[in-house]
Formats: C-alpha cells, structure tokens, sequence
C-alpha cells in the first residue's frame, strides 16, 4: 500500500520536505476486519494545525505516522459480515491508497447513480455538515437576513451561501481570491454580491456591497474580514466562526480587528465552534441535504487532483487558493 507520512513538523508554510511517501505491506485481514480500496481523499485546512505541536481540539499528527484524514473507498475483501465486499465506505484513515481495519472504523454509505463518492467528502460530508451547523446552531439564519461569508468559494463557504438561501436569507454576500470565483459565486451559486479581497480593503468593499447592513457572517478567514464584519453587523447579528486560515501559515502574530466594541454597542454575538462537538446533527443534515440534493436545489463544485503521490500537492494548493469548492484526491483504480 502506498502511503503518505508526515516527518517533521513545518514552521510556516508546509513544503515538500516534511513528508515522504512509504510503500507498505499490508498483513492478512484477521477476523472482523475489512479491507478497502480508496478512490478519493479529502485534505482540508484543518490539517494545517495537527501538523504542529501547538494545542487544539484535536491531537497533532504523530511523526513518521500515516496521515489521517476523511476519505472513501470500496471493500475489496472483508472478514466481517456487516461489510460486504463491493460496499462503498467513508473512513478516516487518510492518505493512503488501500486501508485496512476493523469494520467499526468504517460506515457504509449509499452510492449515487451518476455521482462521484467524493460528494461525501464534502457537500454530502464534513464541509456540508460544518455549513449546516453554522447556519443552524451557530449563528442561526431567520428569514430576510442578509449574509456574509468569507472563504465563499470554498467547500464550505459554497454550501453556506445555498443552504443560506434555503433557510430564508433574502441577500447572499461572499468574499473570495479571484475574479473567476466571484463571477462563479454571483452566476452558479446564487449570490447577490461578491468581493474579491485581493482587490481592495474587505472593509471598503463590504460596506458598499451591505449598505443595510449583515444579520449573519460566517467566517472562515479570520482577520480583516472579520473586522469588515464587524463595521457592518446590523444590531443582535450572529457571527459563526468556522476558520481564520488567513492565519494558519503565518509566523506572524496576527493583528486583532480594531473595532470588538461594536459586539457590545450592537448586541452581536459570535460563537465559534468546530463540527466534531455537533455530530448530534448529522441525521438531520443528511435528511435535510439529501432532500436538497435530489430536488436539484444544491450544486457544487471539486477541484480534483490525481494520484496520492500528489497528495501534499494537492493540500498546499487548497491553502493557496487554486481549488473551487472541494479539494480532493482521487486515486487511479488500477
Ligand atoms: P476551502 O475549500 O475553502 O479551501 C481553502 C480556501 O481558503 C482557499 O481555496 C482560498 O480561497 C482560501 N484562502 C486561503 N488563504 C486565504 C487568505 N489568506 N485569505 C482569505 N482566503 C484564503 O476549505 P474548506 O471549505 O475545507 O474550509 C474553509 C474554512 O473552514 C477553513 O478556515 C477551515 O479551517 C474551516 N473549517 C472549519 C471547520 C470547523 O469545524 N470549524 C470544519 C471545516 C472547515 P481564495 O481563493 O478565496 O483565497
């Protein structure tokens, strides 16, 4: 089995040296265990921070260890009933091309006629869910709100903006790195305004495009745009943040939005949360998105990247910006 391992742990941006890829040789399934064969991974930013040593919500990476992460695959021999050979499964065993473990590490999930398994690593996965939670429990939408949301034509930040729409938000704003995503974001997905913040001050370009002002901002940028927010926040707004991966690379301390006493003037309240602590509402996204999905209502988008020997590529683009919607890796079936 190919395998990609993390060696040491990068000081800034990640490069290439601080990984390697290992051929491994699996040993016979014992009883209960399943065998699979992956056809996509996922890499997401928060991978980022369990590459360093820093504290956080979840442990970092151990060294010379196999990644870990969201992806999914076929069983391709199985020692235990409930996981028949042929069934399509979701895990978070990583980078690596096949995956071996006891069944319980595994969950079978339905495949799509004419759709890609990929989708459950993102719309129909952990960056739908994390849009869901946020616009639900988080920072709920009520119907007339107008939202912002940073990192908009990202995996998490497209299905914001939809499932946005469809919980009642009558104005949609987005903030994105380049002229093809906001023109994807106003003409796809919906959006009534979007900015390019590469363009000019976010503060500038925001208050323009919500002259009304924001009820909700979902934030996965962090930083600038969060002060941006914060100049617009109608009274009692709701800010959910989700990410600040404008920081995750940098060696500098970051700088803190100049404007917090607006959280007071305006009554504003901004939670943060990570999806792993609302797992509880996964059935209810899963009904609700797959109602969604059928009725046409949800597209999206994935910026697809071959081969795992390509993986670390593939996560270093993603936090550059060169994917639309999800980022992931599909391994060659062979
Ligand atoms: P995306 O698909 O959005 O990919 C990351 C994107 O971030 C890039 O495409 C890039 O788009 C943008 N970006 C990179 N650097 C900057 C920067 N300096 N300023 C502004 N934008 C930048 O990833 P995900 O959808 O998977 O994740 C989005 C955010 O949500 C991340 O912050 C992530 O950590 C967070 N997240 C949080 C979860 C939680 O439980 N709280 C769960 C899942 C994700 P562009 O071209 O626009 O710059």
């Amino acid at each position: 089995s190919t395998q990609v391992q993390l060696v040491s742990r990068p000081q800034g941006w990640p490069t290439q040296e601080n990984f390697r890829t290992v051929q491994v040789t699996l040993d016979e399934l014992a009883p209960g265990e399943v065998r699979v064969r992956n056809s996509y991974l996922s890499v997401d930013p928060y991978m980022r921070g369990r590459m360093s040593n820093a504290k956080s919500y979840v442990a970092p990476f151990g060294l010379e260890e196999t990644m870990t992460g969201g992806a999914v695959g076929v069983v391709t021999e199985s020692h235990d009933e409930s996981l028949p050979v042929g069934t399509l499964v979701l895990h978070q065993l990583g980078w690596r091309d096949m995956a071996q473990a006891p069944a319980s590490q595994f969950r079978a999930v339905p495949e799509i006629p004419g759709v890609e398994p990929s989708v459950y690593l993102g719309i129909l996965g952990m960056t739908g869910l994390t849009a869901y939670v946020g616009l639900t429990t988080i920072a709920p939408v009520a119907e007339g709100d107008t939202v912002f949301v940073s990192g908009a034509a990202g995996a998490v930040g497209t299905a914001v903006g939809q499932i946005a729409r469809l919980l009642g938000a009558s104005r949609v704003i987005g903030s994105a790195g380049s002229a093809e995503k906001i023109a994807l974001l106003t003409e796809k997905y919906g959006f009534d305004a979007a900015l390019n913040y590469k363009d000019a001050p976010v503060r500038e370009q925001l208050a323009e495009l919500a002259p009304e002002g924001i009820d909700v901002f979902f934030d996965n940028v962090g930083g600038d745009h969060l002060e941006a927010a914060l100049d617009v926040f109608n009274d009692g707004g709701r800010g959910a943040l989700c990410g600040a991966i404008s920081t995750y690379n940098s060696t500098e301390t970051p700088s803190g939005p100049d404007n917090m006493v607006n959280m007071i003037k305006r009554s504003l309240r901004l939670r943060g949360f990570t999806v792993g602590h609302h797992l509880d509402q996964s059935a209810e996204f899963q009904e609700r998105m797959a109602q969604w999905f059928s009725a046409g209502k949800i597209t999206y988008d994935e910026t697809v990247v071959e081969g795992i020997e390509n993986s670390v590529d593939a996560f270093l683009d993603m936090m550059r910006g060169a994917n639309t919607g999800k980022m992931v890796v599909r391994i060659p079936q062979g």
